[in-house]
């Protein structure tokens, strides 16, 4: 499994430490039973499900909660309040030497296992979604490329659009290496995605395919179109030197190999026919683009 981004980690130890400090709630109700102790006042606010830690950082990071699933976020927020009420009630009864309620206790248990699955959840969830992305460029791996372009190929299919598969291959890279080291390559290709993600359509996917090679899933009307395309990509790509320090910048080229999906072509096809279009770009001199014969 690769490293996974810092922000990832921090996120995953938070839902860690949020699942072990509402497990511990069991052993701290015990103890305010038994010895009549009060769990902390906190646990006595009826805003206390903002008051816990993660109460606090949910609310913080709710927006990234929401575009993982809106459904379930909703839900942690209802099960965390409906468990810290439940927790209120049974602790203010003990603590006025009245028994505790048995529906607080069946809550609290109820909420408590729904809460933890949620948050396992969320956690399996943003786990898969991190080793799909490349933590360099953060860019999708090729592991979801084949259900992707199943789809645009349908979509195409169904418009009566074009759809082409781009191979893009970055000029000379390993000399770049070899001059300024690695760490400096790999600022190069994340400056390079980040110049290829701005420069193509949002709905024109582009994936970490290798090590210096990205592939690009284009849409468009006409060969026409797909060529202008191109020549926007490697033109943007040609004009957006690469800041290598702060004296220093870096001219980068391209090379882009495109082949035009035949409508029941499958990918490993498509792709071989853009590699052959890529090679032969680097083969002519390279900052250019080929289309593969249909
Ligand atoms: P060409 O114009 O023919 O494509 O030449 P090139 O030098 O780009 O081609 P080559 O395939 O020989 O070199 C690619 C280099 O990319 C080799 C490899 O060490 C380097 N590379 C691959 N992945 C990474 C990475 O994640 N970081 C860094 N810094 N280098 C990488
Ligand atoms: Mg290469
Ligand atoms: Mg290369």
């Amino acid at each position: 499994m690769p490293d996974l981004p810092a922000e990832t980690d921090f996120f995953i130890a938070e839902l860690d430490a949020a699942v072990e400090a509402h497990m511990n709630w069991t052993r701290r109700i015990v103890r305010c039973a038994v010895l009549r102790s009060t769990p902390g006042e906190d646990v006595l606010d009826p805003l206390a499900h903002t008051l816990c830690h993660f109460g606090a950082w949910f609310v913080a990071n709710r927006d990234q909660f929401k575009a993982l699933e809106p459904e379930a976020t909703r839900r942690v927020e209802a099960v965390h309040q409906a468990m810290h009420d439940a927790i209120r009630s049974i602790c203010s009864d003990v603590l006025a030497g009245r028994p505790g309620r048995s529906a607080d206790l069946d809550e609290f248990e109820a909420s408590q296992a729904e809460l933890i699955g949620l948050l396992a959840s969320f956690k399996t969830l943003i786990l898969s979604q991190a080793v799909r992305n490349d933590p360099l460029t953060e860019l999708p791996l090729r592991y979801t490329i084949e259900n992707d372009f199943g789809l645009y190929q349908k979509e195409a299919r169904r418009n009566r659009t074009l759809l082409y598969v781009g191979m893009i291959d970055v000029d000379h890279f390993k000399p770049i290496n070899d001059t300024y080291g690695h760490l400096v390559g790999d600022k190069v290709l994340r400056h390079l995605a980040d110049t290829l993600k701005r420069t193509l359509r949002s709905d024109e996917p582009l994936y970490r395919y290798g090590g210096e090679e990205f592939l690009w899933l284009l849409k468009c009307k006409s060969p026409e179109e797909a060529r202008q395309s191109a020549r926007r990509v490697l033109a943007t790509v040609g004009t957006t030197p690469v800041p290598i320090d702060e004296e220093e910048t870096l001219r980068l080229t391209i090379t882009l190999g495109l082949a035009k999906v035949g409508e029941r072509e499958d990918l490993s096809s498509a792709i071989k026919r853009a590699d052959l279009a890529l090679y032969e770009g680097k083969n002519l001199g390279r900052n250019r683009f080929v289309f593969a014969e249909s």
